[in-house]
């Protein structure tokens, strides 16, 4: 780990307010009957009692990463805080940017139609609204370019955060970066989607970035993402 990446993530630990981090140093081995307890516990990743509003407090004007530079606004997430189901994508556009709302241009226009279309037609009354949205990055990459390793594990922590509160029954994760910050594969999302894996306990759906359905010239994948999304509602809401 380098040295900057170090220096954020302690910084990161004192803001959700762990004071001490230790690191476990190699012991020279002791005979059983005289080994002394030298187990220090780590301390915790999450804070007890955490909220939404614990966390969007903890980020603030945010400088742990690179992204904070060209960014206008923090995007932390929108939706039904008590809903069954969340979507993850990649970070912000230049509309979110701008908003501060998640999935608002054209690729988001396109994820509430999906939603909304895909709920309407297997009966189910589910409206964007009810669910949750949000993204692993808060803050929008410079070009619309892919964020990069050491962003997504510095910004992934409010992510885990969030969805360690909201505790859905599903997670849908959208596209290549979010599937490999949720799941730590580099597997791509042609071989991933429509099957289940887990988050920690949480099942999560993997599905095409709606901004990929709109380059596609390939219509299938556009048919591959509703059959998700039907195989996911399914899930969630039978
Ligand atoms: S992307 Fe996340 S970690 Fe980086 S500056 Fe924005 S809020 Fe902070």
């Amino acid at each position: 780990m380098n040295q900057e990446l170090l220096r954020q993530m302690l910084a990161y630990y004192r803001d959700i307010g762990v004071e001490d981090v230790y690191r476990r140093v190699p012991q020279a081995p002791v005979a059983a009957a005289q080994k002394p307890d030298l187990e220090v516990p780590l301390p915790p990743l999450l804070p007890a009692d955490d909220s939404l509003e614990q966390i969007r407090a903890d980020i603030g004007d945010c400088k742990r990463c690179r992204l904070h530079e060209g960014r206008h606004n923090i995007v932390f997430g929108v939706g039904n805080e008590q809903t069954k189901l969340v979507f993850v994508g990649e970070g912000p556009g230049e509309d979110e940017d701008l908003q501060g709302i998640p999935f608002v241009g054209r690729a988001g226009q396109l994820l509430t139609a999906m939603i909304e279309n895909t709920a309407q037609k297997e009966g189910l009354p589910l409206k964007r609204a009810d669910v949750y949205i949000c993204n692993v990055v808060k803050c929008r990459p410079p070009k619309n370019r892919a964020p990069e390793a050491d962003e997504m594990e510095i910004c992934g922590q409010f992510l885990a955060r969030q969805l360690s509160v909201l505790k859905p029954k599903a997670i849908c994760s959208l596209g290549g970066t979010a599937t490999k910050a949720l799941l730590g594969t580099k597997e791509g999302v042609t071989k991933m989607r429509g099957k289940w894996f887990k988050w920690r306990d949480i099942p999560v759906m993997v599905t095409y970035h709606p901004s990929y359905l709109l380059r596609a010239y390939n219509q299938d994948a556009k048919r591959e993402a509703w059959e998700d999304l039907k195989t996911l509602f399914h899930f969630v809401y039978d």
